[in-house]
């Protein structure tokens, strides 16, 4: 049996209807035209509400003085040294806005950092205390070729999706991604037997970092060959190689991003 409780004002506890429907009850009544309602419904939206304030955080040993820009209260914070010369707030914020729903719920702290040589990373045991946060070092990233940093958060939110807090990279360890992993492999090196195409065993990954790293983490072999194959389906330069080389791994990875 299915009920529908009728309320007839926000707060009504009349004969329609259940008092679990008004506990705890936020809503309010707006009178206007349809046409009134829906543009003030559409300002509402766009209009976010950002927060700047400065925090001293150790970041790779350094400890530096950050803006902390609060998009929307906590939905994403994006950290800056306070003496960027150049502000990439804005241009980070909109890279967050275009992504699919499930890689924006996989992260709320961004960090633009001077610190470390690396591109960027994720801290595994921040990501065990319920944190979602990663760095992104945007001069180590215009050091690397054919790499923006755009590019780099993208691989660093492969991470955030992939671990999970209980210390498992769920996905990249899971039979789902490494079977398309395993067809499209034996595809290339299936045409490498019969002379089509010289593939060779580091060609069957996304890149040759992926390739590298396979061998150093026995307990996340593929975890950074997921997080290449994010990178490399997210940017449209190299979206359609990606799919055309490795079809089996770009529709789990289509999967897993537009969940
Ligand atoms: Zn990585």
């Amino acid at each position: 049996m299915h009920y529908i409780d009728y309320l007839d004002f926000p707060g009504d506890i009349g004969n329609y209807s259940n008092i679990g429907n008004v506990i705890n009850c936020q809503c309010g009544v707006e009178y206007g035209t349809q046409e009134e309602l829906e543009e003030k419904n559409n300002k509402e939206e766009i209009i976010e509400k950002t927060e700047v304030y400065q925090e001293n955080m150790e970041v790779d040993g350094q400890t530096e003085e950050y803006n902390v820009h609060d998009f929307n209260e906590g939905e994403l914070k994006i950290y800056e040294p306070i003496n960027a010369n150049d502000s990439l707030v804005d241009e980070v914020k909109s890279h967050y806005d275009s992504l699919p729903e499930n890689m924006k719920n996989s992260v709320n702290e961004i960090v633009i950092t001077n610190q470390g040589n690396s591109l960027g990373w994720v801290d595994p045991q921040e990501i065990d205390n319920g944190m979602k946060r990663l760095y992104v070092n945007p001069n180590n990233c215009l050091l690397a070729p054919g790499k923006t940093y755009q590019d780099t958060i993208n691989h660093e939110i492969g991470h955030l999706m992939d671990r999970d807090s209980s210390g498992s990279w769920t996905i990249s360890n899971g039979s789902y991604f490494k079977d398309g992993f395993v067809k499209d492999q034996q595809i290339m090196l299936g045409k490498e037997l019969r002379g089509v195409e010289p593939y060779l065993e580091k060609n069957t990954f996304a890149s040759g970092y992926a390739y590298s790293r396979y061998s150093m983490f026995p307990d996340r072999p593929y975890s950074e060959e997921f997080a290449e194959g994010v990178m490399k389906y997210m940017n449209k330069d190299t979206h359609d190689i990606f799919v055309s080389n490795f079809p089996h791994k770009a529709e789990v990875l289509r999967n897993i991003i537009y969940l």
